[in-house]
This record gives structure tokens, C-alpha cells and sequence, in this order.
């Protein structure tokens, strides 16, 4: 099955910060990506800004060599490459400068779908939003795409969003996050909601527990600085495992309407429960040194700050306080320098109310599992009878589905997130994106929990890289009578 091709309509899309990190690694040959697949029309136009200085044949190079070095060689073709560059301009502008807005203004189309990309720091947001406004450059319709973080905390989202709403409309704003624009997130609601075989089962009557789990193999490298201002539950928590809870706790909405999904998820975050010191549980990878002087950093030393009591891994029990979901707990997860590099959701359903066998030996709880990273797929421990002669005893096997596998040649070719998510902009599509309520209300429960531990000058636990994580995270479970699952690719 070939993925389907939906045309959008002509657009300008101008991208501030086009010379940055993430322009390059992803928009920009995301872009490339869609117009190989036959989603660009014809006039489509992409426009670069940032303070470098560069002529529009700069522009074209460092795009060149972004494809080169991030687009599947497979997928590189020179004719291709070169109509796609054909399409490049590029202005000099400081988002806080005078310079350059008039040029912009000159390339930029007033009859056709205007996106504005801010992939540059928040503390930019606003500036660009004002010149945008104050240089007529942006029509009524024009569509913002924001990057995160948005906020460390309430009162700086508001701020953010308070700032926008001066110069756009909500229906204009596009905050992205990017978990939201993979294929099996988007997968989560197709499943709950296009199939009566789950939903009936979808409530704590049935559901045990859920477990989300983000691991990364990797440290904070380079961005020590950064991540020490921020932290696990800032920078994964609050927007991307919220997300993902949202999506499974959220309650049918009417339709499949950016509004109507994002009531719903937004009525979860109001139902989540204020998280207690004891269930919560923060780490930080150690490093090693050997006694040759070698050796490998651990948080302290990536963060360059002795003293850091920021947490590289967090574990927490959440609690949606709701009818249905009262006494089913969300037990979360994420860190860096983990064992493996997985995504996952698990949803673990409650025994049976009454064993017909003598022994339930053999005996497991079903568990639905979507994994979201490597090898998209859906995965169900169903209960058979062990084959063989030894009586009835039970074996728990995987109902296991890849959706690479089962949607065959094509299903491999889904588009990255963020393919995905600009495409959406110029459609003007919101539903995969979050509303400036729901932000606020994910800081509105984050805050305090942040605030606990800062008051307390809690110090996260070490945990040697390579794990699981910190020993206390076993006990989190434990406790109740639960474990993790294994985190493994
Ligand atoms: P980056 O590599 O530091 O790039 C920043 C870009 O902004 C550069 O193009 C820079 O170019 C431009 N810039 C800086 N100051 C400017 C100014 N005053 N006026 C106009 N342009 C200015 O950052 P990034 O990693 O690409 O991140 C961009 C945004 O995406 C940030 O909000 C970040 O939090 C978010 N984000 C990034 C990633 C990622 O993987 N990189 C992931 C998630 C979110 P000049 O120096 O030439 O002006």
C-alpha cells in the first residue's frame, strides 16, 4: 500500500532560523521529502531568514548539503534536488532588527497560504510576531508555527501566549510537538476510536495500569547547558508523555475535529491529579573514570555544573481523577543514557474475574503494547494453552503486528513527524497540534510538582549508564505490586 499523496494548496512558507540546527536536520529535507512525493504545488515558494549574511545561492547550498547529509541517499536525485532549490529564497533579518523586513515583505505572496516558521529561541517569538504585524506582512489567514519549549513554567507560557495572541488568533497558532506528529500516536486514536473492540474494554473496571515509557541511549552531549536549565519533566514530560497519556485516557470526542480533540485531551489534564513527593522518582546518569584520566561523563559533568540537581530521569505515578479512570494509574517514565532506545505504551488489563482452570499456572495479565519507536507497531499478550500433552497449562503468546510489515511496500515510507506537521500548517489542519489551554494546563500541573522538589532541594539519584535506571524506580512499582516492563529495542 502506497501511501496517499492529499495536494495542498499554494503557500509561501517562510522559516526563521533556516541556517539552525533543527531547519537543517529536519524541516528542510522534510520539505525535499514532500516535494519528491508530489506534495508541492507548482508556485509553492520557501523562504530562509536569519541574521547570517547569505544570498539566495548560499541559501541553496546549505540546503543542498542538509539534504546530502540528512535524506536517504536512496532519495537524493540531482534533477530533483535542483528543481526543489529552485523554489529557495533567502533574507537576512535579526528578529529584533529593523533590517531586511522590506525585502521580506517583497517576497512574500499576500494571495496565497502564508506559514511563518519560528524555529529560533521563544525569547524571539515575540519580536517576529510584531514585525510580521507591524510590516503588513502577514495577512489575516497567516499561520505561526512555534517550536518548543513553550514556557519553563506557567507564567512564562502565559507570557508566550499572551504575547502571540497580540498580533494572532489562536485558529492562527500552530504549537508544535512533534510526538504528535508520529504516525503511531496518530495510530492511537485510530485504534480506540475505528474499532468497538477496545473502547468497551477502555476504563479502570478492565484497565489495571498503563505504563508510558520514553527511553534514549544517549546523554545530553552537547546541550549540558540547556538540558541543566530544563530537566527531564520539562522537557519530556510536560509536553510529550502528556500527550500520550491524553490520547489514551481522552474520552471519545464528537468528531474528528482539531477543537473537538483538543476539549478532550484538554478535560484530562484538568482530571490529573497533583503528584505526591513519594511517588515521583528522579535520577541522573553517573559517569565513570578510569585510572588512566579516561573516562566517560555522567550528568554532572555534561551539565559542566557540579552542583546540578536537575534530573536526566524521571518516573512518576499519575492519577487521572475521572470516572474513567479512577483507580488506574499512568506510571511514566523517560530518561537519557537508558539501555535502549524505545518508545512505548503498555496497557495492562485486569485478571479475569474467575479462573475456570485448577491451576493457573502459566497465568499473565493481556497487554496491549504500542510501541512507538523502533518498529512502529501494536503488539497483544493474549493466553493459550501450552501445546503438548501436559495437561492445561497456560503460555502467553503475542498477537504481534509491525505496521511497516502489514501495511506492506509503502507502509515503510510514512512521512517523519515533521513532513507530517508543516503539511498540516499549510492545510490548516490544528488538530496535531496544542492549543494555548492545553499548554497552560499541563504547566498548571507541572508547576507544583517542579516547585516540590525545587523547595525541598531534592537531589535526583544516581544510575549507571546503560540501565534501567535509578534502583528507586523498581520500588515505584513495586510497591504496587506492578513492575516495569523491560526496556528493550
Ligand atoms: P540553533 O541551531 O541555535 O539555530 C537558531 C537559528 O536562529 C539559527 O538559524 C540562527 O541563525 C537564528 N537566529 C538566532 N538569533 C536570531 C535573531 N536574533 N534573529 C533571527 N534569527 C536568529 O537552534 P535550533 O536547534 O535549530 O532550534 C530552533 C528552535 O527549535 C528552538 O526554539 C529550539 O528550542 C527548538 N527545537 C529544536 C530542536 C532540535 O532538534 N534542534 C528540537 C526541538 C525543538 P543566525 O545565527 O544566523 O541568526
Amino acid at each position: 500500500m502506497v501511501s496517499r499523496v492529499i495536494p495542498v494548496d499554494e503557500f509561501d512558507l517562510v522559516i526563521f532560523g533556516a541556517t539552525g540546527d533543527l531547519a537543517r536536520r529536519k524541516i528542510l529535507p522534510g520539505l525535499y521529502r514532500r516535494f519528491l512525493a508530489g506534495q508541492m504545488p507548482e508556485n509553492a515558494r520557501i523562504i530562509g531568514a536569519a541574521r547570517s549574511e547569505m544570498d539566495d545561492a548560499g541559501f541553496k547550498t546549505l540546503v543542498r548539503e542538509a539534504i546530502d547529509e540528512f535524506v536517504d541517499k536512496s532519495k537524493r536525485d540531482a534533477e530533483q534536488i535542483d528543481s526543489f532549490v529552485s523554489r529557495l529564497a533567502y533574507v537576512p533579518i535579526d528578529a529584533t532588527g529593523e533590517g531586511g523586513w522590506d525585502s521580506l515583505k517583497q517576497l512574500v505572496r499576500q494571495d496565497v497560504v502564508q506559514a511563518f516558521y519560528f524555529s529560533v529561541a521563544p525569547s524571539l517569538f515575540g519580536a517576529l510576531a510584531e514585525r510580521l504585524h507591524s510590516n503588513n506582512i502577514a495577512n489575516s489567514l497567516a499561520r505561526i508555527v512555534v517550536e518548543k519549549p513553550f514556557g519553563r513554567d506557567l507564567a512564562t507560557a502565559k507570557a508566550l501566549n499572551a504575547t502571540l495572541a497580540e498580533h494572532f488568533h489562536e485558529t492562527q497558532i500552530y504549537r508544535i510537538d512533534h510526538y504528535l506528529g508520529k504516525e503511531t500516536v496518530q495510530n492511537l486514536m485510530a485504534v480506540r476510536f475505528a474499532n468497538i473492540l477496545f473502547e468497551p474494554l477502555w476504563n479502570s473496571q478492565y484497565i489495571d495500569h498503563v505504563q508510558i515509557t520514553v527511553a534514549e541511549t544517549v546523554g545530553v552531549g552537547g546541550r549540558g547547558a540547556y538540558y541543566d536549565r530544563s530537566g527531564a519533566m520539562r522537557d519530556m514530560v510536560q509536553n510529550h508523555l502528556m500527550q500520550l497519556l491524553c490520547l489514551i485516557a481522552m474520552e471519545p470526542p464528537y468528531h474528528f475535529d482539531p477543537n473537538a480533540v483538543r476539549d478532550e485531551k484538554l478535560k484530562v489534564i484538568r482530571a490529573l491529579q497533583p503528584v505526591p513527593a513519594d511517588d515521583i522518582v528522579r535520577g541522573q546518569y553517573l559517569g565513570h573514570k578510569r585510572s588512566d584520566g579516561t573516562g566517560v561523563p555522567g550528568f554532572v559533568e555534561d551539565a559542566e555544573n557540579p552542583t546540578t540537581k536537575t534530573e536526566s530521569y524521571i518516573a512518576m505515578k499519575a492519577e487521572i481523577a475521572n470516572w474513567r479512570w479512577k483507580g488506574t494509574p499512568f506510571y511514566l517514565r523517560t530518561g537519557k543514557k537508558l539501555r535502549a532506545r524505545t518508545s512505548e505504551i503498555a496497557i495492562t488489563f485486569k485478571e479475569p474475574p474467575h479462573s475456570i482452570f485448577d491451576a493457573a499456572e502459566g497465568w499473565r495479565e493481556n497487554v496491549l503494547v504500542i510501541r512507538l519507536q523502533p518498529n512502529e507497531g501494536m503488539n497483544l499478550k493474549v493466553m493459550i494453552k501450552e501445546p503438548g500433552p501436559g495437561g492445561m497449562r497456560l503460555v502467553q503468546v503475542p498477537l504481534d503486528m509491525s505496521f511497516a510489515e502489514a501495511l506492506g511496500e509503502g507502509g515503510t515510507d510514512i512521512p517523519d513527524a515533521y513532513e507530517r506537521l508543516i503539511m498540516d500548517v499549510i492545510r490548516g489542519d490544528q488538530t496535531l497540534f496544542m492549543r494555548g489551554d492545553e499548554v497552560e494546563a499541563a504547566w498548571e500541573w507541572a508547576d507544583p510538582i517542579i516547585n516540590g522538589w525545587e523547595t525541598r532541594g531534592d537531589k535526583p539519584q544516581g544510575y549507571d549508564a546503560g540501565t534501567s535506571g535509578p534502583e528507586d524506580a523498581l520500588m515505584l512499582m513495586h510497591r504496587d505490586g506492578r513492575r516495569w516492563r523491560e526496556i528493550k529495542e
